[in-house]
């Protein structure tokens, strides 16, 4: 048992609201194992659509840290709402002893490998998203989706 980002399952809980982030490796997971989607943006009380959002200058880790924000295009700091959300996931992962979350790439919630800068111009710096370093310091192992 895993637990998964809900978008990648197809499920529209995107900043866009459409299903179209859908993994089909990921779908494909199914047919062996059971899947836990999680939305860690809708947990932490994110409205679907919403702006774009980016971790203004610094990685997951730093936003728990209290070293930099999270905020919308539109300006509004949104890091209330994405600790939050990265605190019910954990609240799932434990509920359910899952040790594994497959997270959607370049997600400023989601993404283990890579996240965009804050300056909204798809420019990209090495790191986690908030839940991804959240579940990480707990020990949860997070698999990036272009591994699957
Ligand atoms: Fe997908 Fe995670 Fe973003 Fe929710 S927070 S839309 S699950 S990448």
């Amino acid at each position: 048992m895993k637990l998964i980002s809900a978008c990648l399952l197809g499920i529209k809980c995107t900043w866009d609201g459409t299903g179209k982030y859908k993994n089909e490796r990921a779908i494909g997971l199914l047919r062996d194992e059971i899947l836990i989607p999680v939305c860690p943006e809708q947990l932490g009380g994110l409205k679907t659509p919403r702006p774009p959002q980016e971790i203004q200058g610094g990685t997951g880790e730093d936003v728990l840290d209290k070293r930099c924000k999270v905020k919308n295009k539109k300006g509004k700091d949104v890091t209330k709402e994405f600790v939050t959300g990265a605190e019910e996931t954990l609240r799932i992962a434990k509920l359910f002893k899952v040790s594994q979350f497959i997270g959607k790439s370049r997600s400023p919630s989601c993404s283990c490998k890579q996240v965009y800068d804050g300056t909204f111009s798809r420019k990209m710096i090495v790191g986690n998203g908030v839940t991804a370093a959240l579940l990480r310091r707990n020990g949860i192992e997070i698999i990036d989706e272009e591994g699957l």
